[in-house]
């Protein structure tokens, strides 16, 4: 049986370059082991000039972490309710819960697979007739594919709630030229192993607020007050990433371009060899939006031919994986309020994620088409 002798193929794994282990000998010989030091504040400068925009960045533990501080910056506290896109990944919305308050969740727009504007109003609108105001958004770029960024922020201006643009996916994606980790009040990145960029584990807070920015760092790192000895006045986290992971986030940085044209390649790779299948279907960018496609994902024409197609590249040793569950359908958040149009449910049902890390060769990529259209010939 050849089959299980087949190399492995993962849906997304870590891939190094050339310096990241300069950067972390650097944290051993210079004894920088402690959290902070030149990894992390280089860091977050990489970041910084790579997103522009002005923004401030904080680099954390992790994506989740980041949001968590995000949602407490913009003083979402007990019994407050925050909108959040349905279709994504739990960590989104999870920390919605750390604080005590409620998530509303938004289901999605076909265009992007991203929060619909129309419904996002529409429960802006329910909800303060209820008499309690959404305290903040939180959008996602889900798959690298910006939102639809303008209609989220004329929305987000015209009932003055603030944006967290949720870029853990999209490091490296664009919108009308603009980096996605710039549009949100508060964006946030994660650094977590399957990301197109990795320091093992990892995330990062951004604003174009300085002060948002400071404040995040005092709050992930115990909130200690301006006094010689510890003193507190708040309660704070350990959120701040250690310089030793920093180092490979520098080294991860400059690769990142290479990154993102791997992963798109891979995208067009796919969509060239297996667009001709009746019954695939691929997302396409809309007008403006540049999409770092993380991951490649197909439609496939239901959920039973999305399960063969699932099943047959598990037996050849491929991972592949379903879209997302939307958080509306998940046990956990089974009680918690929903707007929704059945778009994410459908999406759900019949998408696929094909396996799209950028340390893929050609004859990977070969391999998994092969194996889909003579399954589906
Ligand atoms: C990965 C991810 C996160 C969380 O990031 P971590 O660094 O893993 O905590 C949040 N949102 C989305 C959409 C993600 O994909």
């Amino acid at each position: 049986m050849e089959t299980t002798t087949q190399k492995k193929i993962w849906l997304s794994s870590p891939h190094m370059g050339d310096t990241e282990q300069g950067y972390v000998e650097e944290a051993f010989r210079t004894n920088w082991i402690a959290p902070l030091g030149p990894n992390v504040s280089g860091f977050e400068k990489d970041i910084e000039d790579y997103i522009g925009s002005n923004v401030q960045v904080a680099c954390l533990s992790s994506g989740t972490g980041a949001i968590h501080l995000a949602l407490e910056l913009l003083g979402v506290g007990l019994e407050d309710e925050v909108l959040c896109q349905s279709f994504t990944f739990a960590a989104s919305a999870n920390p919605i819960t750390y604080l005590g308050a409620k998530p509303i969740f938004i289901d999605s727009e076909l265009d992007t697979w991203n929060i619909c504007p129309e419904l996002l109003e529409e429960a802006i609108i329910d909800r303060m007739s209820l008499g309690k105001k959404p305290k903040a958004i939180i959008a996602v770029h889900l798959y690298g594919m910006p939102y639809k960024i303008d209609e989220v922020l004329q929305i987000s201006k015209k009932y003055d709630i603030p944006v967290i643009e949720d870029s853990a996916e999209a490091l490296g994606s664009l919108y009308k030229e603009t980096k996605c980790g710039s549009f949100g009040d508060i964006a946030i990145l994660s650094f977590n192993g399957n990301k197109i960029i990795t320091t093992s584990g990892g995330g990062a807070l951004l604003s174009k607020d300085k002060e948002i920015r400071d404040r995040a760092v005092f709050l992930a790192t115990q909130a200690r007050d301006n006094e010689p000895h510890y003193q507190h006045s708040n309660i704070g986290y350990n959120y701040r990433m250690s310089n030793v992971l920093a180092g490979i986030g520098r080294g991860q940085m400059e690769v990142l371009p290479e990154r993102v044209s791997a992963r798109r390649n891979n995208y067009l790779f796919y969509k060239e060899n297996l667009s001709g299948i009746s019954g695939i279907e691929f997302l396409e960018e809309p007008t403006g939006s540049y999409s770092n496609r993380w991951l490649t994902c197909v439609l496939t024409s239901s959920f039973e031919m999305r399960e063969r197609i699932r099943t047959a590249l598990d037996h050849e040793n491929i991972e592949s994986r379903p879209l997302w569950k939307p958080m509306h359908l998940q046990p956990v958040f089974k009680d918690d309020k929903s707007y929704t149009n059945g778009v994410s449910e459908n999406l759900f049902r019949r998408g696929l994620c094909l396996p799209s890390g950028s340390n893929m060769d050609q004859e990977d990529l070969i391999r998994i088409c092969d194996i889909i259209k003579n399954l589906l010939r």
